[in-house]
């Protein structure tokens, strides 16, 4: 092929971090900027490319032109159980052994007459090793945190925390006296915050944490970068998202993603999901059946782990609320492999209990059936849920869930929070309240209200839209 036949169309390098729920949105971002016109090359890890690889679909994608998978390694040693994100080894071998494959990824890509130059690198806002790549190769990049706006917010007062001398914790104690319940006075765009709220890496003796330290740096590299995305919507965090304009003045809202994606017409590519677990259809036709408002879906995402204590304290809360429930549950929720789910338990739920490893969650959310849901706060769950107007139960696993959790249920006042170490009595009225109960009445209103300005912000002249439209442009201009 000689040069002049080299594709021309403007390309982009998309790498999310590889676990779920960074790869969800980042895919459902490329996809769009695919259907717009661009050249996207995605990356995946090795390992999640082959799990994937087994998922139904994939293998049809091969044969797109313009849409490509490319792999690097994730730099783990061969003997660690992937499948269970170890994030602490993540963060440490990713930006020491994936700089050099990424880098030379993006060369072999300028070098392939197949595909057109690299234009624009995007890639996670916590995948700063990529920023060293696209600098040295003289690459515009934009960052993409995949996590809430307060989420983020939360992140960049990391710093601050330190010299303030809240973090370190000065030892274990401090995670029970009570000291976590301060109140942070000094965050204005946060206002009634405290320390517990805050992303929960922060709970830490250890100077040195690698989580703490790692968030902490992936901020400042992040802020070198062309513009940041959001996937949020300015009605949703307004007070929040002008403060991290002040760091972040090239800010991009383009959210709820699940909602903008509307707009593209129903193709394979954009029918197609990375789940890098086999999706259970089944629950659809179960939904079907079932009242409208009647089912509490319960499920805590990709990377939360339980006791068998917390399992059978919530399976017998489920039991007892007497309301059919959906409820999965991963192969690997909880900590140790045991027969936690009884006969008693599977007998007492026949009929309204559907049990299952993973399902199709937008799908699900948006199922007429469904009436509240029991989540963990992940921030791509809850902005699924306020998509589809569906009040939460909260139960923060870790990360910035907290934060999220804190504004669900107390700014946004579309949930309410369940303790850590709920007990079945208290999961049992949490539910009622929440499916029956007068305040489960107000946040069902509420977070009605903001499906509607969700949708309105992904509408044409909607703020998500007009500012995908702005990233667009950018883009395009970035990569000139
Ligand atoms: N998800 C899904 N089916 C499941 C569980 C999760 O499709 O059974 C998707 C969910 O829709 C979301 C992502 O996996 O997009 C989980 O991301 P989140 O930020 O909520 O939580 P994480 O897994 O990162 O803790």
């Amino acid at each position: 092929m000689g040069t002049e036949e080299r594709p021309q169309k403007p390309h982009l390098v998309c790498i999310p971090v590889p676990a779920q729920g960074h790869i969800n949105p980042m895919f459902k971002l490329a996809k769009l900027l695919h259907y717009r016109g661009f050249h996207i090359t995605f990356v995946h890890t090795e390992f999640n490319y082959q799990r994937l690889l087994k998922s139904r679909g994939l293998n049809h994608l091969k044969g797109l032109n313009d849409f490509r998978f490319e792999t690097i390694p994730d730099g783990l040693p061969p003997d660690n159980k992937r499948g269970v994100l170890d994030l602490p080894a993540m963060c440490t071998s990713m930006p020491k052994y994936c700089v050099t494959p990424f880098r030379n990824l993006i060369l072999k890509l300028n070098a392939s007459l197949d595909v057109p130059p690299v234009s624009c690198i995007i890639s996670d806002g916590v995948m700063g090793l990529t920023l060293q790549v696209a600098q040295e190769l003289g690459l515009p990049e934009i960052v993409f945190y995949t996590l809430s706006g307060c989420g983020l917010l939360g992140y960049m007062h990391y710093r601050e925390l330190v010299e303030r001398g809240y973090v370190p914790l000065k030892d274990e104690s401090y995670i029970s006296n009570g000291y976590l319940e301060s109140k942070i006075d000094w965050i204005p765009a946060m206002k009634g915050i405290r320390l517990w709220d805050l992303p929960a890496f922060l709970r830490t003796t250890d100077p040195n944490d690698i989580m703490y330290n790692y968030n902490i740096e992936q901020i400042e590299i992040a802020s070198k970068a062309n513009g940041l995305i959001l996937n949020t919507f300015n009605d949703l965090e307004d007070e929040v998202l002008d403060d991290i304009k002040s760091k972040f003045p090239q800010l991009y809202t383009i959210g709820p993603l699940s909602l903008l994606s509307r707009q593209m017409p129903e193709t394979e590519l954009t029918l197609f999901e990375s789940n890098l677990w086999e999706q259970d259809m089944s629950c659809i036709e179960w939904l079907d059946k079932r009242d409208p408002k009647s089912v509490l879906y319960v499920n805590f995402g990709s990377l939360a782990i339980m006791t068998t204590q917390q399992l059978s304290e919530f399976a017998w809360g489920l039991a007892n609320s007497k309301y059919p429930f959906l409820w999965i549950i991963r192969s690997d929720l909880v900590d140790e492999a045991s027969e936690v789910l009884s006969e008693v338990f599977l007998e007492e739920i026949k009929g309204r209990g559907l049990l299952i490893g993973w399902c199709p969650q937008e799908e699900v959310l948006k199922h007429r059936s469904i009436g509240c849901f029991l989540t963990h706060c992940g921030w791509n769950s809850t902005i699924e849920s306020i998509s589809e107007g569906v009040p939460m139960i909260c139960w923060p696993y870790f990360a910035e869930q907290p934060t999220n959790c804190f504004y669900i249920c107390n700014k946004w006042r579309i949930g309410m929070e369940i303790n850590c170490d709920a007990k079945r009595e208290e999961v049992e009225v949490i539910v009622k309240e929440l499916m029956e109960g007068a305040k489960g009445e107000e946040m069902k209103n509420t977070a009605m209200d903001f499906k509607k300005k969700a949708i309105e912000a992904t509408r044409p002249k909607g703020s998500s839209y007009i500012n995908f439209e702005r990233l667009i442009k950018d883009v395009l201009h970035l990569g000139l």
